[in-house]
């Protein structure tokens, strides 16, 4: 077999593996190993050991033959150190150095990217971003989270902090943030903050709204619910629903101003409302937009789903361990 190089990338519940070859192409079926329950160091680099033992053997493949392993883990994270800073749920793996841990574990050169990069570098090289010069990439779940892809390579600024697209300020003096701004994107964008500013706003005002109805009823809203009502042409589910596309493509504007891109791509939960969503985005693109001149970004929704943080920290190994540059 011609060589590859393997991605692991470490979420909560499941550890996934892929295999990525020289055109920077899936090579194998993405699996997956269930994440150590209390994600003890030790058992997550043996769980990720055997997951490459395993994708070795499945594809008969030559140890000479992979030129290194990739891994995509939830930051804050150093790329540059291969160091977990800190993990939300996983506390023992705190200033870890995962990327030399794996290394040596299994015998290959690692390297270490943060998830999301890891994701859109993956819809970059062959998903919704295949054939762009420049991509941006909004996931939109619990959170927004993203990342930048820039001339070939994952944006990351000078303290390693860069590309965090999510807190980009939408709305100065806006929603607090966690994070200590005010009026960040993912206050917005996210499915989350859009069921819970939702579930204030109608405790409030009392719409005449099915969501109304069904929050008294089940004492809880979410994005999918107000997805829902909004199908079902409920005036106020509507509003909700605009109000979240127009903030995310204020959010693209600024993005565009910047950057340039040829490709803006949304991922994550929210991406099941399909052109529901990007519709709207869409339209408010071009309203929002400058008419300087013509802005040739075309916005689409990532093709990858799940397998996305694997295969593109394949593609990250590649950039690392071979020398010619994927496109
Ligand atoms: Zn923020």
């Amino acid at each position: 077999m011609a060589k590859t190089c393997i991605g692991i990338d470490l979420g909560g519940t499941f550890v996934k593996f892929g295999l990525v070859g020289e055109d920077r192409r899936p090579a194998g079926e993405v699996f997956s190993l269930p994440t150590p329950a209390k994600a003890n160091p030790d058992d997550v680099v043996a769980v990720m050991a055997r997951g490459v033992e395993q994708t070795i053997e499945k594809y008969s493949l030559r140890r000479e033959d992979i030129l290194g392993v990739g891994i995509g883990a939830p930051g804050p994270l150093s790329v540059k150190r291969g160091i977990l800073l800190q993990l939300p749920n996983m506390q023992t793996m705190r200033n870890f150095p995962l990327r030399d841990r794996v290394a040596e574990a299994i015998g290959l050169p690692a390297t270490l990217e943060n998830d999301a990069n890891a994701a859109a570098y993956a819809e970059y090289l062959c998903g919704a971003g295949e054939g762009a010069h420049d991509l941006v990439m909004f996931t939109l779940g619990t959170g927004v989270g993203g990342g930048i892809v820039l001339e070939g390579k994952v944006l990351h600024g000078a303290n390693e902090m860069g590309g965090e697209v999510g807190h980009i300020i939408v709305q100065p003096g806006g929603r607090p943030c966690p994070c200590g701004q005010n009026g960040c994107l993912e206050q917005y964008g996210s499915a989350m903050n859009l069921a819970r500013y939702a579930t204030k706003r109608i405790r409030r005002e009392k719409p005449a709204s099915r969501l109304t109805d069904l929050l008294e009823k089940t004492g809880a809203i979410d994005a999918k619910a107000i997805h829902d009502a909004c199908r079902a042409d409920d005036a106020f589910a509507g509003e909700l629903w605009d109000e979240m596309a127009y903030y995310l493509a204020v959010g693209c504007v600024s993005i565009c101003r910047l950057f340039d891109p040829d490709r803006i791509v949304f991922a994550g939960g929210m991406t099941k409302a399909g052109e529901d969503l990007l519709g709207p985005v869409r339209r408010h693109f071009q309203q929002q937009n400058w008419t300087m001149l013509e802005t040739h970004t075309t916005l689409a929704i990532a093709a990858l789903g799940a397998d996305a943080g694997a295969i593109g920290a394949a593609g990250i190994a590649w950039d690392a361990f071979d020398s010619k540059p994927a496109r």
